[in-house]
């Protein structure tokens, strides 16, 4: 039987890791199989990580994350967790190689996942144009026209890279005024690669095997029109990874795992959450890791207490 276990590998996860593991805890950290380190290892460079005056890349910063929880001890498991039974004193976690674990606490850092437009073909056409992640296949679009959707601080940080590949980056915006941030929006917004459509939204993806343009609706007088496009970024934001144990736990209204004040109790006794999945606000690297340490402490305050 395991003290903890945390299922998720981001700055929440590891973070958790650090403090279980230097707490004597011998954490099991489920990773997952394919997306180790979470979001971050889809981001560039990040200058907003306090201690890192230079900035860094994303991998390199979960690189450090993962090091310092192994460190002191963190056992790490490459594997996907496909069900959880965390109702009784005993958790089960079960994993997609069938092995099944054990545990008196558990902690959910299972973050937030990409959204997706909804529109037909989206899936189809992921891959062949459509892409979620610049830091991936950006190197694919040298001198090419390719455009960007949304408005947040993800949507402008991928342009402005994007901007060092291709040729022309449009920026396209369901509304006039963007939800980023001002230095991340001044950034983008004046660099001459980039060039902003405002009020509009993508209602269809056009190409044979890949993508060759969009259908664009002006939001403001319902006009619409093609673009040219060799490559659509879609930067819309995160919806929280909470499949595995939405009928367990308690979430809020919009879907994240509630939890009790400023701790990272769940509904459940024994049962901890932090980073992405409980945070529809704040949603950054260092308040992700700030809420896993805050998982860490509540996981030894109840096993000291039980
Ligand atoms: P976000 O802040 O939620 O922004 C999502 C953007 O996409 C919004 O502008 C939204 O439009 C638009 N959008 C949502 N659904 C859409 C749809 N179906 N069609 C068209 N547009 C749609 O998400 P994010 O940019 O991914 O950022 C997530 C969090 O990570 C934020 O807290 C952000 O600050 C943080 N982040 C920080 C950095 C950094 O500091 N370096 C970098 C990346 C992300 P509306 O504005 O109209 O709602």
């Amino acid at each position: 039987m395991r003290e903890v276990i945390i299922i998720g590998s981001g700055p929440a996860g590891f973070t958790a890791g650090i403090y279980t593991a230097r707490a004597g805890l011998k954490p099991l950290l489920i990773a997952s199989s394919v997306e180790i380190g979470g979001e971050l290892m889809k981001t560039t460079e990040v200058e907003n990580f306090p201690g890192f005056p230079d900035g860094l890349q994303g991998p390199e910063l979960m690189a450090n994350f993962q090091a310092q929880a192994e460190r002191f001890g963190t056992e790490i498991l490459y594997e996907d967790v496909v069900e959880v039974d965390l109702e009784g004193d005993i958790k089960i976690v079960k994993t997609g190689s069938g092995q099944t674990f054990e545990a008196k606490t558990v902690i959910l850092a299972t973050g937030a996942a990409y959204r997706e437009l909804g529109l037909p073909r989206e899936k189809e056409l992921s891959g062949h144009g459509v892409s979620w992640c610049a830091t991936c296949d950006g190197f694919f679009f040298r001198e090419k026209t390719i455009a960007v959707v949304g408005g947040g601080d993800s949507a402008m940080e991928e342009a402005t890279f994007l901007t060092r590949f291709a040729s022309k980056v449009f920026l396209i915006h369901r509304r006039d005024t963007f939800k980023a941030s001002k230095i991340m929006q001044d950034r983008a917004i004046n660099n001459p690669k980039i060039e902003v459509i405002y009020n509009s939204e993508v209602t269809e993806l056009k190409g044979e095997k890949n993508l060759d343009g969009v259908t664009l609706r002006n939001t403001v007088d319902g006009s619409t029109s093609h673009l040219d496009l060799d490559g659509l970024f879609i930067a819309v934001g995160n919806d929280p990874r909470v499949w595995l144990v939405e009928n367990q736990v308690e979430l809020t209204a919009e879907k994240f795992i509630q939890v009790e004040g400023r701790s990272s109790k769940t509904s459940l006794p024994g049962v901890f959450a932090c980073g992405d999945v409980i945070d529809p606000t704040y949603r950054q690297a260092i308040t992700a890791a700030g809420s896993g340490c805050v998982a860490a402490l509540d996981a030894e305050h109840y096993l000291t207490n039980h």
